[in-house]
């Protein structure tokens, strides 16, 4: 198999040591913010987080004694966005996952805005129907439409949602806005955890066995850490909360991941694109 003809290289992000032959993670961008309704950027967050790789020298992780070439990871490079065609864009996205998952490895990508994730989950659900996925977000996302448009980041939950047609498949963590009917859908539908991490611990043992897909909207952590986002929300998670909760869902079946909403050039201090990077670094360890 042959990968899309439509990716474009770049300078790997810094530890991903492995050629794909061997690869068992397989990490790529997908910088799409057409959507994005309030603050674009995330179009250049692959890049930033491939430059933000300082750490790498001291790639050593005290929180999962693990570093990153204990890890078979390749960085692919960025799909070719067609920007102002969201359709095209997301067919895109679908082609490289389906490459990457037909190879037997595990898609984790870098957004991007939000809707990045849905032709991804759509591929694993293809091959997992038994597809859990847990949200990290500020926003439930769970709109039938945003100004009209049935495909855009504030909709993306409400699209998986659809696909996977089966209650209580979607864990939506660390919530904390929307609208009163989203809260009403994600309630009757979804399992709602709002706030933080604490009440979703606890649940994680019920997704033992089961293939999950992990999303994480970068808007779910504090905008004092994370302001570099397009959508941010006062009151969000800490980075040793999130450290806490990789190491419990270390122990579930992680068939694919992203991180999506980083949106660089807002934070002029850079801190979000390097907190972002160390979010990633951490994830792919536990992957
Ligand atoms: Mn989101
Ligand atoms: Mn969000």
């Amino acid at each position: 198999m042959h990968p899309p003809r439509f990716i474009i290289q770049t300078k790997p992000y810094e530890g991903c040591i492995a050629d794909f032959a061997e690869a068992k993670i397989v990490l790529f961008g997908a910088g799409y913010d057409g959507t994005s309704s309030y603050r674009p950027g995330s179009r250049f967050a692959p890049n930033c987080l491939r430059s933000e790789t300082y750490f790498a020298q001291e790639d050593y992780s005290p929180y999962f004694q693990m570093d990153m070439k204990d890890k078979k990871i390749h960085d692919l490079g960025d799909v070719d966005i067609i920007f102002g065609n969201t359709a095209k864009t997301l067919q895109r996205i679908e082609k490289v996952a389906q490459f990457i998952v037909k190879s037997y490895k595990i898609p984790v990508c870098m957004g991007g805005e939000h809707l990045i994730t849905l032709p991804i989950v759509k591929v694993l659900f293809e091959k997992y129907p038994e597809l859990h996925i847990i949200q990290l977000d500020a926003h439930l996302d769970v709109m039938d439409n945003l100004m009209g448009e049935r495909y855009s980041h504030g909709t993306v939950m409400r699209r998986i949602y659809e696909l996977i047609n089966c209650p209580q498949r979607i864990y939506q963590v660390g919530v904390r806005s929307g609208s009163r009917e989203e809260y009403q859908f994600s309630k009757e539908h979804l399992k709602l955890f709002p706030f933080d991490t604490k009440t979703f611990l606890p649940t994680i043992v019920d997704l033992k066995e089961k293939p999950v897909y992990l999303t994480i909207d970068l808007d779910v952590f504090d905008p004092s850490l994370i302001a570099g986002t397009g959508t941010p929300e006062a009151g969000g998670i800490f980075f040793q909360e999130y450290i806490h909760l990789l190491g419990e869902l270390a122990h579930l079946h992680i068939v694919g991941a992203d991180v999506v909403e980083l949106a660089p050039q807002i934070d002029p201090t850079n801190v979000s694109t390097i907190v972002a990077s160390k979010i990633l670094r951490e994830l792919l360890l536990i992957i």
